[in-house]
């Protein structure tokens, strides 16, 4: 049976509110790709009594409990000393960490305080998970079936720690391997793809297939558990090619970070430039495509062309264009995407223009109406959107994916 998680962090700062638990966020999807099914997240202040309750109630009903913060060497740091009463065990001094601290401390030419050598105990009989980042170790151990691990808090800890030390703690644990692939959609809500892929779903279990959301897009992970990785491999590919039967037309990549680094490394394939003119959403796409590394191969450069003047000066939209139609309109989208096509000498140009919010253009225009561009060696498409309602930065964010799988279609349908 799948292994089955609690994650309880540990900090007064996440109850006030002053920090969310992005580590729970992390840890949770790091979890869901070995297969380990997280069924609650849990959050206590440095208090150790209700760390205690928490701890208490949590191997009654998981079998793996990872905790995070409170590992440092400060007064509130308390997790590793109520952790050991809770399970029975001894909180010991460990030498080598001992040793590995005074080095530390050495090499940086900072005395070391007596107070950091707290950080040298753990449990008895543990793994050490050594920390690469800062100074507080975590741990592993396993006490009447239930596995214990610490993680220190800091995010960047956390999640370097996970993948030296809970990581291969916790794989090892799975007889087998464990592999998976995401397939990112765009364009598909995450009911809409569940309700297409029910019946497979239901029927799956290795490989299993789960549909997750994440804000504007969604994603479908498949995993399958094998004696060896080319074995679960072999597991997963017939099922892959099925799901993309599916919802195949939605899918922008196999493993892939996002939007912008498929458009990017398919206009590179390619050899092909691209260029933007933003109005709503003042230079975002343009950030996007620029966040990618080696984006420079490809993108040219852009106008946030926001009033109309501009667009009229520098993009050569006519001006009869702006006057009969308006800004957000498709007449002046597509002169927008010439324009910049032509002043920048890219193949590619998307432009983008619409109303971000909060109110309707004096035109009568809805919020979240959009009109997206796509300027091409054969010739301009648009596409009208209403994204609704929203927030300013939930229609731009919108307006950008959605030009973005704009091109990476465009670009697909050239194979
Ligand atoms: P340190 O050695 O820095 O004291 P620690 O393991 O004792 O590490 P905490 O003292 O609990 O961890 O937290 C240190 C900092 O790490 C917090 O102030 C916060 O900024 C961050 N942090 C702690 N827990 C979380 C969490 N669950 N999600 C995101 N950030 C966190
Ligand atoms: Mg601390």
């Amino acid at each position: 049976m799948a292994h089955r998680a609690e994650l309880i962090a540990v900090g007064t700062e996440l109850l006030l509110g002053s920090i969310a638990n992005t580590d729970a966020q992390l840890l949770s999807e790091h979890l869901a790709e070995l297969g380990i099914n997280v069924l609650y997240h849990t959050v206590v202040g440095d208090n150790p009594a209700r760390l205690r309750e928490a701890l208490e109630l949590a191997r009654t009903r998981v079998d793996v409990i990872i905790t995070t913060g409170g590992l440092g060497p400060t007064y509130d740091d308390l997790t590793k000393q109520t952790i050991c009463e809770v399970f029975g065990r001894k909180n010991v001094l460990h030498p080598e960490l001992a040793q590995w601290l005074r080095e530390l401390f050495a090499a940086r030419k900072r005395p070391m305080a007596e107070s950091n050598l707290q950080q040298a105990y753990l449990p008895e009989n543990c793994t050490i998970f050594h920390n690469h980042n800062g100074t507080a170790p975590g741990c592993a151990f396993c006490e009447d079936g239930v596995h214990v691990l610490m993680l220190p808090g800091p995010p960047r800890e956390c999640e370097r720690m996970y993948r030296t030390g809970a990581e291969p703690y916790l794989r090892a644990l799975s007889e087998g391997v464990i592999v998976s692939h995401t397939l990112r959609i765009y364009g598909k809500g995450e009911s809409d793809v569940e309700s297409m892929l029910r019946e497979k779903i239901a029927a799956m279990s290795n490989p299993s297939v789960a549909p997750y959301a994440k804000s504007d897009e969604c994603f479908l992970r498949v995993t399958a558990k094998a004696e060896s990785a080319e074995a679960a491999e072999a597991l997963l590919a017939p099922v892959v090619e099925d799901v993309l039967g599916v919802v195949g037309e939605w899918v922008y990549g196999v493993d892939v970070k996002d939007l912008e680094s498929v458009c990017v490394a398919a206009l590179k394939a390619r050899g092909a430039t691209l260029s933007a003119a933003e109005s709503l959403t003042g230079g975002l796409l343009a950030k996007r495509v620029t966040d990618v590394p080696g984006a420079s191969a490809v993108f040219l450069g852009g106008v946030v062309s926001y009033t109309n003047g501009i667009k009229n000066r520098v993009l050569n939209v006519p001006q009869s264009l702006l006057d009969e139609y308006g800004a957000v309109s498709e007449p002046v989208a597509r002169a927008m995407a010439e324009g910049v096509r032509a002043l920048c000498g890219s193949d590619y140009a998307l432009s983008l223009t619409g109303v971000a919010g909060p109110d309707s253009d004096e035109r009568g225009n809805e919020v979240g109406l959009v009109y997206i561009a796509l300027a091409a060696p054969d010739g301009t498409q648009c596409r009208r959107c209403t994204f609704g309602k929203r927030s300013r930065d939930h229609v731009r964010m919108q307006a950008v994916n959605t030009a973005l799988d704009l091109l990476r279609r465009k670009l697909a349908a050239q194979d």
